[in-house]
């Protein structure tokens, strides 16, 4: 089920106060998802939650996740620079790069930074770019086809990222030579998953092979990091994530191969991104354009360039209408947005109560992996983003793109 926490009433004055289409995120449901993730790993030693910043990356949210004790995942100079902004460093913040750039490397260990290693290769790279530090954290790839019972849940044989096995049979040693005392590992294998049995799966799999190699190298296993990848219910028929559940599963696993958590060593460590602040968005829009042809059609003044998640994956995001939450949804729409590509469409074939023009039209569930995957298209601008706080004020914190911005990289 999508959230539905906020009444119409906030999104109407909140679209009294800023013009449309715009991202309005809810400060304290951010804040409320953090201490539910910490609460269901009390039990885990030095547990701490890097929330994923491509997924809401601005800044004003950002800072919220001191008060939470999360740190933040980075992965690349413009987030390690958003971090920074907003008063991250040291070992709050996993760098994680694929085909890593040298000066990114260079600059995640200026900060201290944990450094997530993606190829053997990067050994190289790491020590000519800031050196092999202390801990340092590496990426695993298992191959083949990673299931939960019968059902296939991802492909990381077919993934771009990580190291084998074999690698790390000979890379943990190198790492060990050039100075590292203690190995992290890291792996990222299905991506919005709803089963609560993902992160213990997973988890297994790394203590095991934590475990393992720490026996073998004589490295330390200083932590084992779960990354992102829980889902969320976008769909009105889909349930939560039970996070204690989760929790609980991942501390079973870690009894089996460490023992007693409370007398553990082995730290805990994630990434989540859609799961901590994707339910705790919505793109605020006005219909604006009712067209009838061999569908009918209801234009709205957001486009794809501010939502590309249905455009681009033919992603469900729940739509509500204001003031019509308990109308009869007996109308079939098409929800498009302005762009010259048949595939900006918010929602196909959907039932919603009858739309008039001028109509608050919200989309929910923008969060995580909606501002930030907005693009210029067709010359159209990314929107405002608004915080809703938790004393139930307003605050832009991004203004609307204009015209200026758009040709400001002109040369
Ligand atoms: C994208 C990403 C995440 C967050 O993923 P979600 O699906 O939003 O939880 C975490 N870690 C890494 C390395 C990522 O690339």
């Amino acid at each position: 089920m999508p959230n539905f926490r906020l009444p119409d009433e906030v999104f109407e004055e909140a679209a009294r106060r800023f013009p449309t289409p715009f991202h309005l995120y809810d400060e304290q449901g951010i804040l409320d998802t953090a201490k539910k993730l910490n609460a269901a790993f009390s039990w885990a030693p030095h547990f701490q939650e890097y929330f994923a910043v491509k997924a809401l990356p601005n800044p004003a949210v950002l800072k919220l996740y001191h008060q939470v004790h999360c740190g933040l995942d980075c992965s690349s100079e413009c987030e390690l620079l958003l971090a920074e902004m907003a008063g991250f460093s040291g070992e709050d913040i996993m760098f994680s790069a694929n085909a890593m750039p040298p000066e990114e490397l260079a600059h995640a260990r200026r900060l201290n930074a944990i450094v997530n290693l993606d190829d053997l290769s990067d050994i190289d790279l790491l020590s000519a770019n800031g050196g092999i530090p202390e801990t340092v954290c590496v990426r695993y790839n298992p191959g083949g086809s990673f299931t939960l019972g019968n059902a296939i849940m991802g492909e990381p044989g077919e993934s771009k990222y990580g190291w084998t096995k074999e690698q790390m049979r000979e890379g943990l040693p190198r790492l060990k030579a050039l100075g590292a005392k203690k190995f992290g590992l890291h792996a990222f294998l299905a991506s919005s998953t709803m089963d609560n049995s993902y992160y213990p799966r997973l988890a297994g799999i790394l203590f095991d092979l934590g475990a393992e190699m720490e026996k073998e190298t004589g490295l330390q296993l200083a932590f084992i990091n779960l990354s992102g990848g829980i889902g969320i219910p976008y769909r009105p028929e889909e349930t939560e994530t039970d996070i204690l559940q989760v929790g609980e599963g991942v501390r079973q696993e870690y009894a089996r191969v460490f023992g007693d958590p409370a007398k553990g060593r082995v730290g805990i460590k994630a990434e989540l991104g859609r799961y901590m602040t994707g339910p705790h968005g919505w793109l605020v829009t006005h219909a604006v354009h009712e067209k009838k042809i061999y569908k009918d059609y209801i234009g709205v003044d957001a486009c794809a360039a501010n939502l590309m998640r249905p455009a681009m994956y033919g992603a469900y995001h729940h739509i509500h209408v204001c003031g019509k939450r308990n109308a009869p949804a007996d109308h079939m729409y098409d929800v498009t947005g302005c762009l010259c590509e048949n595939n900006d469409k918010f929602a196909i074939d959907r039932m919603l109560p009858e739309i008039q023009i001028g109509d608050l039209v919200v989309i929910h569930d923008t969060g995580a992996h909606g501002f930030s995957m907005g693009y210029q298209y067709n010359g159209r601008l990314r929107s405002a983003e608004v915080l809703y706080t938790k004393d139930g004020d307003f605050r832009l914190i991004r203004r609307a793109e204009t015209p200026e911005d758009y040709f400001a990289t002109l040369v």
